[in-house]
Protein backbone atom coordinates (compact mmCIF):
# COMPACT_ATOMS: atom_id res chain seq x y z
CA UNK A 1 0.00 0.00 0.00
CA UNK A 2 1.46 3.55 -1.14
CA UNK A 3 2.43 5.56 1.79
CA UNK A 4 4.17 9.44 2.39
CA UNK A 5 7.29 8.40 0.96
CA UNK A 6 5.02 6.87 -2.48
CA UNK A 7 2.65 9.64 -2.78
CA UNK A 8 5.26 11.95 -2.28
CA UNK A 9 6.78 10.32 -5.63
CA UNK A 10 3.90 10.51 -7.09
CA UNK A 11 3.35 14.35 -6.53
CA UNK A 12 6.77 15.05 -7.75
CA UNK A 13 6.43 12.54 -10.68
CA UNK A 14 3.71 14.42 -11.96
CA UNK A 15 4.77 18.03 -11.57
CA UNK A 16 6.37 18.30 -15.13
CA UNK A 17 3.77 16.85 -16.67
CA UNK A 18 1.01 18.92 -15.19
CA UNK A 19 1.91 22.44 -13.97
CA UNK A 20 1.56 24.78 -15.87
CA UNK A 21 -0.72 22.60 -19.12
CA UNK A 22 -3.95 23.58 -20.00
CA UNK A 23 -6.50 20.08 -19.53
CA UNK A 24 -7.92 19.66 -22.66
CA UNK A 25 -10.39 16.48 -21.56
CA UNK A 26 -11.04 14.69 -18.62
CA UNK A 27 -12.85 10.97 -18.83
CA UNK A 28 -14.14 9.74 -15.86
CA UNK A 29 -13.94 5.40 -16.79
CA UNK A 30 -16.28 4.28 -13.72
CA UNK A 31 -18.44 6.89 -11.92
CA UNK A 32 -18.50 5.24 -8.73
CA UNK A 33 -14.56 6.59 -8.52
CA UNK A 34 -15.07 9.93 -8.72
CA UNK A 35 -16.41 12.08 -5.70
CA UNK A 36 -18.63 14.00 -4.80
CA UNK A 37 -21.13 11.60 -7.28
CA UNK A 38 -22.02 13.51 -10.41
CA UNK A 39 -19.04 15.86 -9.74
CA UNK A 40 -18.26 17.99 -12.80
CA UNK A 41 -15.11 17.55 -14.62
CA UNK A 42 -16.02 19.93 -17.18
CA UNK A 43 -14.39 22.78 -14.15
CA UNK A 44 -10.94 21.83 -14.81
CA UNK A 45 -10.94 21.68 -18.54
CA UNK A 46 -9.75 24.71 -20.18
CA UNK A 47 -7.80 25.53 -17.17
CA UNK A 48 -4.25 24.93 -15.20
CA UNK A 49 -2.48 23.03 -12.68
CA UNK A 50 -1.12 25.87 -10.58
CA UNK A 51 0.11 23.97 -7.49
CA UNK A 52 0.13 20.46 -6.30
CA UNK A 53 0.15 19.82 -2.55
CA UNK A 54 0.21 16.62 -0.19
CA UNK A 55 -0.74 15.78 3.02
CA UNK A 56 -0.11 12.45 4.16
CA UNK A 57 -1.16 10.16 1.69
CA UNK A 58 -3.47 12.61 -0.19
CA UNK A 59 -2.15 14.58 -3.26
CA UNK A 60 -4.15 17.37 -4.09
CA UNK A 61 -3.79 19.57 -7.53
CA UNK A 62 -5.28 22.67 -7.64
CA UNK A 63 -6.03 24.54 -11.03
CA UNK A 64 -6.54 28.04 -12.03
CA UNK A 65 -9.92 28.28 -11.30
CA UNK A 66 -9.21 26.88 -8.02
CA UNK A 67 -10.87 23.90 -8.35
CA UNK A 68 -8.71 21.12 -6.70
CA UNK A 69 -8.61 17.48 -7.45
CA UNK A 70 -7.71 15.22 -4.63
CA UNK A 71 -6.28 11.82 -5.29
CA UNK A 72 -5.82 8.81 -3.08
CA UNK A 73 -3.77 5.94 -4.35
CA UNK A 74 -5.62 3.52 -1.56
CA UNK A 75 -3.98 -0.08 -1.74
CA UNK A 76 -3.50 -0.12 -5.41
CA UNK A 77 -3.94 3.26 -6.84
CA UNK A 78 -1.61 4.40 -9.69
CA UNK A 79 -0.99 7.59 -11.13
CA UNK A 80 1.04 7.30 -14.54
CA UNK A 81 1.50 9.24 -17.65
CA UNK A 82 1.05 8.06 -21.08
CA UNK A 83 0.27 9.68 -24.40
CA UNK A 84 -2.72 10.57 -26.54
CA UNK A 85 -3.99 7.39 -28.18
CA UNK A 86 -1.65 4.87 -25.93
CA UNK A 87 -3.37 2.06 -24.76
CA UNK A 88 -5.24 2.24 -21.20
CA UNK A 89 -3.63 0.24 -18.44
CA UNK A 90 -6.48 -1.96 -17.25
CA UNK A 91 -8.68 -0.71 -14.47
CA UNK A 92 -7.89 2.84 -15.77
CA UNK A 93 -11.05 4.64 -13.97
CA UNK A 94 -9.54 8.62 -14.96
CA UNK A 95 -8.00 10.37 -17.74
CA UNK A 96 -6.60 13.79 -17.59
CA UNK A 97 -5.81 15.02 -21.57
CA UNK A 98 -3.01 18.01 -21.48
CA UNK A 99 -2.40 20.50 -24.15
CA UNK A 100 0.97 19.19 -24.28
CA UNK A 101 -0.06 15.48 -26.01
CA UNK A 102 0.49 13.34 -22.42
CA UNK A 103 -2.25 12.54 -20.14
CA UNK A 104 -2.01 11.57 -16.69
CA UNK A 105 -4.27 8.54 -15.86
CA UNK A 106 -5.44 7.00 -12.52
CA UNK A 107 -5.67 2.85 -12.93
CA UNK A 108 -6.93 1.18 -9.54
CA UNK A 109 -7.21 -2.36 -9.48
CA UNK A 110 -8.67 -2.71 -5.99
CA UNK A 111 -10.52 0.59 -5.71
CA UNK A 112 -9.86 1.36 -2.61
CA UNK A 113 -8.49 4.66 -3.95
CA UNK A 114 -10.44 7.51 -5.23
CA UNK A 115 -10.71 11.43 -6.75
CA UNK A 116 -12.52 13.86 -5.34
CA UNK A 117 -13.17 17.50 -6.64
CA UNK A 118 -13.34 20.71 -4.76
CA UNK A 119 -14.18 23.86 -5.43
CA UNK A 120 -10.98 25.32 -3.50
CA UNK A 121 -7.93 23.52 -2.06
CA UNK A 122 -9.04 25.31 1.42
CA UNK A 123 -12.71 23.27 1.03
CA UNK A 124 -10.69 20.02 0.15
CA UNK A 125 -8.69 21.04 3.33
CA UNK A 126 -11.67 21.47 5.74
CA UNK A 127 -13.04 18.32 4.50
CA UNK A 128 -10.61 15.91 4.57
CA UNK A 129 -7.54 17.24 6.57
CA UNK A 130 -8.97 19.81 9.36
CA UNK A 131 -9.44 17.90 12.84
CA UNK A 132 -9.14 14.48 10.73
CA UNK A 133 -5.75 13.79 10.41
CA UNK A 134 -2.87 15.08 12.34
CA UNK A 135 0.35 16.63 11.01
CA UNK A 136 2.49 15.28 7.93
CA UNK A 137 4.82 12.98 9.06
CA UNK A 138 7.48 14.58 7.36
CA UNK A 139 7.11 17.83 9.27
CA UNK A 140 6.77 16.40 12.47
CA UNK A 141 7.94 18.46 15.45
CA UNK A 142 9.19 17.76 19.01
CA UNK A 143 6.30 20.39 20.12
CA UNK A 144 3.59 18.00 18.13
CA UNK A 145 4.84 15.34 20.47
CA UNK A 146 3.54 16.90 23.95
CA UNK A 147 -0.06 15.40 23.42
CA UNK A 148 0.83 12.14 23.27
CA UNK A 149 1.56 11.24 26.54
CA UNK A 150 -2.07 10.88 27.67
CA UNK A 151 -2.69 7.94 24.88
CA UNK A 152 -2.92 4.68 26.67
CA UNK A 153 -3.82 2.79 23.34
CA UNK A 154 -0.34 0.99 21.61
CA UNK A 155 2.09 3.24 19.31
CA UNK A 156 1.52 0.91 16.44
CA UNK A 157 -2.12 1.69 16.78
CA UNK A 158 -1.66 5.13 17.52
CA UNK A 159 0.64 5.56 14.16
CA UNK A 160 -1.30 4.08 12.13
CA UNK A 161 -4.46 5.82 12.79
CA UNK A 162 -3.40 9.25 10.72
CA UNK A 163 -5.05 11.04 13.82
CA UNK A 164 -1.74 12.86 15.28
CA UNK A 165 0.35 11.87 12.62
CA UNK A 166 -0.50 11.49 8.64
CA UNK A 167 1.33 9.58 5.87
CA UNK A 168 2.72 6.35 7.69
CA UNK A 169 1.22 2.73 7.28
CA UNK A 170 2.60 -0.69 8.07
CA UNK A 171 5.71 -0.31 6.23
CA UNK A 172 7.46 2.72 7.77
CA UNK A 173 5.76 2.37 11.20
CA UNK A 174 7.89 -1.02 11.59
CA UNK A 175 10.58 0.21 10.47
CA UNK A 176 10.53 2.90 12.69
CA UNK A 177 9.78 1.49 15.73
CA UNK A 178 12.91 -0.98 15.44
CA UNK A 179 14.72 1.99 14.17
CA UNK A 180 13.78 3.96 17.84
CA UNK A 181 14.06 0.24 19.66
CA UNK A 182 10.47 0.38 21.06
CA UNK A 183 7.95 -2.30 21.25
CA UNK A 184 5.24 -2.09 19.03
CA UNK A 185 2.53 -3.04 21.53
CA UNK A 186 4.15 -0.46 24.08
CA UNK A 187 1.55 2.02 25.26
CA UNK A 188 2.37 5.84 23.82
CA UNK A 189 2.00 7.01 27.42
CA UNK A 190 4.90 4.71 28.52
CA UNK A 191 7.49 5.83 26.00
CA UNK A 192 9.90 8.60 27.94
CA UNK A 193 9.75 11.87 26.56
CA UNK A 194 13.26 11.48 24.88
CA UNK A 195 12.76 8.22 23.26
CA UNK A 196 9.34 9.98 21.78
CA UNK A 197 11.81 12.27 19.78
CA UNK A 198 14.24 9.32 18.93
CA UNK A 199 11.02 7.88 17.14
CA UNK A 200 9.95 11.13 15.51
CA UNK A 201 13.71 11.55 14.28
CA UNK A 202 13.65 7.93 13.07
CA UNK A 203 10.06 8.65 11.39
CA UNK A 204 11.14 11.84 9.35
CA UNK A 205 14.82 10.16 8.19
CA UNK A 206 12.92 6.61 6.83
CA UNK A 207 10.44 8.74 4.87
CA UNK A 208 13.34 11.14 3.69
CA UNK A 209 15.70 8.08 2.56
CA UNK A 210 12.74 6.13 0.80
CA UNK A 211 11.92 9.16 -1.00
CA UNK A 212 15.25 9.61 -2.50
CA UNK A 213 14.96 6.11 -3.39
CA UNK A 214 11.95 6.25 -5.10
CA UNK A 215 10.09 5.11 -2.71
CA UNK A 216 9.10 0.91 -1.79
CA UNK A 217 7.52 -1.24 -3.93
CA UNK A 218 6.03 -4.43 -2.88
CA UNK A 219 3.90 -4.97 -5.49
CA UNK A 220 1.87 -2.31 -6.74
CA UNK A 221 2.93 1.31 -6.52
CA UNK A 222 5.48 2.16 -9.05
CA UNK A 223 5.73 6.25 -9.58
CA UNK A 224 4.08 7.86 -12.40
CA UNK A 225 6.85 6.91 -15.14
CA UNK A 226 5.78 3.37 -14.29
CA UNK A 227 8.89 2.33 -12.18
CA UNK A 228 9.36 0.67 -9.12
CA UNK A 229 10.72 2.38 -6.28
CA UNK A 230 14.53 1.13 -4.62
CA UNK A 231 13.75 1.31 -0.68
CA UNK A 232 12.42 -2.46 -0.56
CA UNK A 233 16.09 -3.31 -0.51
CA UNK A 234 16.73 -1.05 2.35
CA UNK A 235 13.96 -2.77 4.74
CA UNK A 236 15.09 -4.00 7.90
CA UNK A 237 12.04 -5.68 9.47
CA UNK A 238 9.35 -5.56 7.51
CA UNK A 239 8.70 -8.49 5.96
CA UNK A 240 11.43 -10.33 7.94
CA UNK A 241 9.88 -12.30 10.52
CA UNK A 242 11.56 -15.30 11.30
CA UNK A 243 15.06 -13.90 10.28
CA UNK A 244 17.71 -12.27 11.97
CA UNK A 245 17.90 -8.75 13.14
CA UNK A 246 20.64 -7.03 11.14
CA UNK A 247 21.48 -5.15 14.27
CA UNK A 248 21.53 -8.28 17.06
CA UNK A 249 21.14 -11.18 14.96
CA UNK A 250 18.20 -12.06 17.07
CA UNK A 251 15.24 -14.14 15.11
CA UNK A 252 12.57 -11.15 14.18
CA UNK A 253 8.68 -12.10 15.56
CA UNK A 254 6.14 -11.55 13.61
CA UNK A 255 2.89 -10.75 15.73
CA UNK A 256 -0.48 -8.89 14.77
CA UNK A 257 -1.42 -5.79 15.47
CA UNK A 258 -4.62 -3.98 15.01
CA UNK A 259 -4.76 -6.96 12.51
CA UNK A 260 -1.72 -5.57 10.64
CA UNK A 261 1.29 -8.56 10.32
CA UNK A 262 3.75 -6.78 12.43
CA UNK A 263 7.28 -7.40 13.04
CA UNK A 264 9.87 -6.48 15.76
CA UNK A 265 13.43 -7.63 17.54
CA UNK A 266 12.45 -8.93 21.09
CA UNK A 267 16.16 -7.90 21.57
CA UNK A 268 16.24 -4.32 20.37
CA UNK A 269 12.58 -3.60 20.95
CA UNK A 270 11.99 -5.16 24.33
CA UNK A 271 7.88 -4.78 25.91
CA UNK A 272 9.21 -2.66 28.56
CA UNK A 273 11.60 -0.54 27.16
CA UNK A 274 11.16 2.95 27.45
CA UNK A 275 8.72 2.72 30.14
CA UNK A 276 8.90 5.99 32.25
CA UNK A 277 10.31 6.36 35.16
ZN1 LIG B 1 17.78 -6.89 17.26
Amino acid sequence: MPELPEVEQVRRGIEPILLGQKVVAVRVLRSDYLEPAGADTRQIVGTCCVKTHRHGKRLFCEFSAGVTVRFHLGMSGRIYAANYGEPLSPHTHFVMQLQSGRELRMSDPRRFGGIALYASFAQGVAAEITGKVGVDALYLKTADLAAWRSFKSSVKMRLLSQREVAGLGNIYVDEALWQAGIHPLTPVCRIAPAQLIVLAAAVKKLLRRSITMGGTTLRDYHNVQRQPGRFAQMLQVYGRAGQPCRRCGSELKGIRVCARATVFCPQCQPRHKGRRS
